[in-house]
């Protein structure tokens, strides 16, 4: 949850997204469609990432003993001033669900005038905003979410432990790097740690391949032995995962 505004008739969930390039929002498929660069690539519908958080805020907010229950809103504020807003042409105009910062607002005085009814004292506010507070933590949502990208924007390749450079070439029985000469066989058991840490929590020969830029099957298979993973499933189903 990015920003929380409590009134006494309401409560506004409010979610940023930073996105460059030209995005288009598909409620049905639920999906945000970006455009940069000649290249695509889809993000999460932010629109069911608030009402996610909403379900949440509810769920807490009857555990706080609260007289009557308060409407919960949400938006979503597009806030790079580069990015080109569509829309899908089944999705009419009024009920478009992304705003721009400035728009927000208009948008909380229209909110103020449809909602009158005060169902919060003042002071209940500042102890629920005290409680938030209290059970607040920095979301472990992945770095590629933080800032925006997906799996398509990495470079992929295994990097040099030495000199960063990537992609360090893969020799017989080592990789090489061709910016400062290191050898080391190991070599890609960082760029697979990189791997479990922004992407998934397990593996496959054939995402190896597309990660590391192995074209080999054999080869993957014989990286994946060496890494000191579990195997799990059978088959073509079979994965890896870190012990
Ligand atoms: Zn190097």
């Amino acid at each position: 949850m990015d920003l929380l505004i409590l009134t006494q008739t309401y409560f506004l969930i409010i979610e940023v997204k930073n996105i460059v390039g030209t995005i288009t929002y598909d409620p049905e498929f639920q999906q945000l469609i970006r455009h940069h660069e000649n290249k695509e690539s889809v993000f999460k519908d932010p629109i069911l990432q608030v009402h996610r958080q909403r379900q949440q805020l509810q769920y807490w907010l009857s555990k706080q003993s609260l007289i009557h229950p308060i409407p919960i809103l949400t938006t979503v504020i597009l806030s790079n001033p580069q990015s080109i807003i569509k829309k899908t042409p089944n999705l009419t105009t009024g009920t478009f669900p992304l705003i721009r910062p400035d728009k927000l607002t208009s948008k909380i005085k229209e909110l103020s005038k449809l909602y009158t009814q005060a169902l919060i004292t003042i002071r209940d506010i500042k102890k629920l905003a005290k409680n938030l507070k209290n059970m607040h933590r920095e979301n472990d949502e992945n770095v590629l979410n933080k800032f925006q990208l997906t799996y398509e924007d990495l470079i992929k390749g295994v990097n040099c432990p030495k000199c960063s450079f990537i992609p360090m070439e893969q020799q017989r029985y080592t990789w090489f790097c061709p910016k400062c000469y290191l050898n080391d066989k190991m070599a890609f058991q960082y760029a697979l740690l990189d791997y479990f840490s922004l992407i998934n929590s397990s593996i496959t020969n054939i995402q190896l391949r597309d990660f590391l830029q192995v074209s080999s099957r054999n080869t993957a298979k014989r990286l994946l032995k060496s890494a000191n993973l579990i195997q799990l499933g059978t088959n073509k189903g079979t994965y890896y995962s870190p012990k």
